[in-house]
């Protein structure tokens, strides 16, 4: 079972609780109308927080990030308090496995209503994550269309924001999967790497460890964030930058990386073998994955 907290996400008044705003329902039964704007045009942001050994990960980056989507999408101004305790609850009413996460949607609302959605609920991914740190994954480069600098140019297209419409990080994986890839790499359309459909990209030069910089609308990740906190603490200079797709032939190790996924190794791209680190990817997981906060 899957718990579920429905959350009034903006604050209403201040006489009214927390704990009021907060209500716990059945994830199997109908929550959300038919006209919720998140279902009919995806218009809503959400976050995924993981959860392991009990503990709930990177939790200030994420609602710092939950506020920035909101912002982004010109969302109300969100009550990250009753959002942060709906969080820690449901993690908590959760069955115990080792690992699983917990995911925050809010959405514009009901067409015409006014008033954002918000539930939180917890649960587990039906993709094997442990196995996947040992054995790495294959990606592809897929074009993604939009010059790097799309999100000062275009901010309307909300690129960098996490927003619910992620039918078009589903279809790259789909188109992934059709060139006998495990995940995608999106680059810019003039020459710049990007970031997975669901994980930024960390690339080893040396002792430099380096991702493409948020500013080019990719999302800034709370593992890479983590990560490179591990990194910087193990010696190696790490960095935001812009990266030319050329330049990933030069890497001795790429990795994936995503709340739930930790660091996962690409150990092959477009079909040729990259270097997998196999020693820095075990002791970074592992301090990653040693996080209580
Ligand atoms: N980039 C995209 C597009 C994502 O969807 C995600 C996570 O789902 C990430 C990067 C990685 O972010 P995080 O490390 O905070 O999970």
């Amino acid at each position: 079972m899957n718990p579920c907290i429905l959350v009034q996400p903006v604050e209403a008044s201040a006489d009214v609780a927390v704990a009021d705003r907060l209500q716990v329902v059945d994830a199997a039964a109908p929550q959300v109308s038919v006209l919720d704007l998140g279902v009919t045009r995806g218009d809503g942001i959400f976050e995924v927080f993981g959860v392991i050994n009990g503990h709930v990960q990177a939790v200030v980056p994420h609602l710092r990030r939950l506020a920035v989507s909101a912002a982004m999408l010109d969302l109300p101004e969100l009550d990250l308090e009753a959002i942060r305790e709906a969080v820690v609850r449901v993690a908590g009413m959760a069955e115990q496995v080792p690992e699983f996460s917990v995911k925050v949607v809010v959405t514009r609302g009901v067409e015409g209503a006014g008033a954002a959605t918000c539930w939180v609920i917890a649960f587990r991914s039906s993709d094997d994550f442990a196995a996947e740190r040992i054995t790495g994954v294959r990606a592809v480069l897929l074009d993604r269309g939009y010059p790097h600098d799309i999100a000062s140019r275009a901010p309307w297209l909300l690129a960098g924001a996490k927003t619910l419409s992620y039918a078009v990080n589903k279809a790259a994986l789909r188109e992934a999967a059709r060139r006998g890839a495990d995940d995608a790499i999106f680059t810019s359309s003039d020459g710049y790497v990007l970031e997975g459909p669901s994980a930024n990209l960390v690339a080893r030069f040396g002792n430099r460890i380096l991702t493409p910089a948020p500013a080019q609308g990719i999302l800034r990740g709370t593992a890479q964030g983590a990560a490179f906190e591990y990194f910087a603490e193990a010696g190696y200079a790490v960095g935001e930058v812009l990266l030319r797709v050329e330049q990933l032939a030069e890497a001795d190790a790429l990795w994936l990386t995503s709340s739930g996924r930790m660091l996962v190794p690409v150990r092959e791209l477009d079909g040729r073998p990259v270097p997998v680190d196999r020693e820095l990817t075990d002791a970074a997981n592992a301090a990653l994955l040693a996080r209580t906060e």
